[in-house]
């Protein structure tokens, strides 16, 4: 980066934030891209949106206490932040996983900020969660946990203030218990929170319109590019909700996926995996991706999950976690005959693997722009509460592909006009950021 501006606003953000290494790396990135804007448009320099769009809008911490089936008392720790509300109410998931703390959210919160802005929709961004474990939780457990959550939360969040929703760990268990503790406290059920079940507020297709968006995103870059799903090989991490649906929605485009994982290894299973196997395993039983081989003899399960990376294949399709592919795994996709790497999940690329992508001709599709079609699936959900409809299976799905269709044209666009054609990440980056900034600017200092 050689703009001293932009070097200067870098700075401020690495001194106020030391020890958040995640949230310096999605700044770093966001920033390193807007060098060109920087330049054409002086007015939003002057206007200091990019010195606010740096800090979030507001950060809220709390103790979360729950007791556990013995008894015990257990404490975790939650975090909502409200990162910016320039063009529509925070919106952005819950994430509970052990890793998670305050530069995590914050980082989730900033790509928020761009990827809702790419969706059309009027949504600002923010994001929450807690270190709290479901993992090995029993019901009543997960529960009261979700319920101490949202006792302090309910005072933060509303339909037209911010609208959380699922993440890593949060799925349609955990809204539901979620959901329930907010109608209680504040007496009135409203659309204030997404990835409801269908029999209480849900929007059909939100479930599968990560992984579904995801694809829809990644045939658009392929056939600018002038390829297709079809006859690809296919290889995905993760075997959550985002993996489950980029799995089914990948085949049913005509290529074969041949390996997911979870976080303690990964399966390979040369005769494409067998899906309806995996949503047994994960989404109704809750075990471990090894026990997929007991069931399928062919299949081969190895520890670790970094290594599904040097499985040969045309597509990756990364729908785990932040940093999965680092520089020797992206060296490895290149060298194995990878031509596409799209992203499911958030920054599950570090800036050195990004830099092996762009090197090599890879069709790189970021996540903010790759993985929209949840969150604009849930702006759906919010539209159909607002409404008191719910819209066909059929009427979502044409609207998510619609929506993927126009992200991607956007992200193609601001790369052409910006002269970084064919580099989505930089085009996803501005074209999100001019929409956002734009806002800002009109409504002036705040
Ligand atoms: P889930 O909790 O449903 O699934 C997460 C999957 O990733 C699981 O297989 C999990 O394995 C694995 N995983 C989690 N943490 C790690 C880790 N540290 N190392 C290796 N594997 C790990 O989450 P989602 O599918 O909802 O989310 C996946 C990604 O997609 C996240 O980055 C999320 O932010 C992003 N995303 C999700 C959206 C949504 O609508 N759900 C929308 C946009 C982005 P295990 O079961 O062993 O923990």
């Amino acid at each position: 980066m050689k703009n001293e501006y932009l070097i200067g606003v870098l700075e401020t953000v690495k001194k106020r934030n030391a020890g958040e290494p995640e949230f310096i790396q999605a700044v770093t990135e966001v920033l390193e891209t807007l060098e060109p804007v920087v330049e054409k448009r002086p007015d939003l320099v002057e206007a200091g949106v990019i010195d606010r769009l740096v800090e979030p809008e507001r950060q809220i911490i709390f103790r979360v206490p729950w007791v556990d089936d013995n008894g015990k008392t257990q404490v975790n720790r939650g975090f909502r932040v409200q990162y910016n509300s320039a063009i529509g109410p925070y919106k952005g998931g819950i994430r509970l996983h052990p890793s998670v703390y305050i530069g995590i959210i914050k980082f989730l919160g900033f790509e928020q900020v761009f990827k809702n802005s790419l969706t059309t929709l009027p949504m600002g961004g923010g994001k929450g969660g807690s270190d709290f474990d479901p993992k090995g939780k029993s019901d009543g457990e997960v529960m009261r946990f979700c319920q101490s959550f949202m006792t302090e939360l309910y005072r933060h969040i509303g339909a037209d203030c911010d609208v959380p929703a699922g993440d890593i760990g949060t799925g349609a268990r955990e809204i539901g218990y979620m959901f329930g503790q907010y109608k209680r406290l504040q007496n009135e059920f409203t659309g204030v929170l997404t990835g409801k079940g269908l029999t209480y507020g849900g929007s059909l297709a939100r479930k599968e319109a990560t992984g579904f968006g995801l694809c829809y995103f990644t045939d658009e870059m392929l056939k600018a590019n002038g390829e297709s799903f079809n006859g690809k090989t296919v290889v995905v991490s993760g075997s959550g909700n985002v993996a489950i649906y980029a799995t089914q929605k990948a085949t049913e485009l005509g290529a074969k996926v041949v390996a997911m994982s979870d976080s303690n290894g990964y399966i390979y299973d040369k005769n494409g995996i067998d899906l309806a196997c995996v949503k047994q395993l994960k989404e109704v039983e809750r075990k471990r991706i090894k026990e997929y081989v007991t069931t399928h003899p062919d299949a081969v399960y190895t520890e670790g999950c970094s290594g599904i990376w040097t499985i040969p294949c045309d597509i990756a399709l990364p729908c785990a976690t932040q940093n999965e592919i680092d520089k020797a795994s992206a060296e490895a996709l290149v060298k194995n005959g990878c031509k596409v790497v799209s992203e499911g999940a958030n920054m599950p690329s570090t800036p050195e693997a990004i830099e092996v992508y762009l090197s090599n001709g890879i069709l790189y599709g970021p996540a903010k722009a790759a993985n929209a079609g949840g969150v604009a699936t849930s702006g759906l959900e919010m539209s159909q509460n607002s409404e008191r409809l719910s819209w066909t299976f059929e009427e979502v799905d044409a609207k998510l592909k619609g929506i993927m269709k126009s992200i991607f044209a956007a992200c193609d666009s601001a790369a052409k006009e910006y002269s970084t054609e064919g580099n989505y990440m930089a085009g996803a980056n501005i074209a999100g950021f001019l929409k956002v900034a734009e806002a800002m600017k009109a409504q002036g200092c705040v």
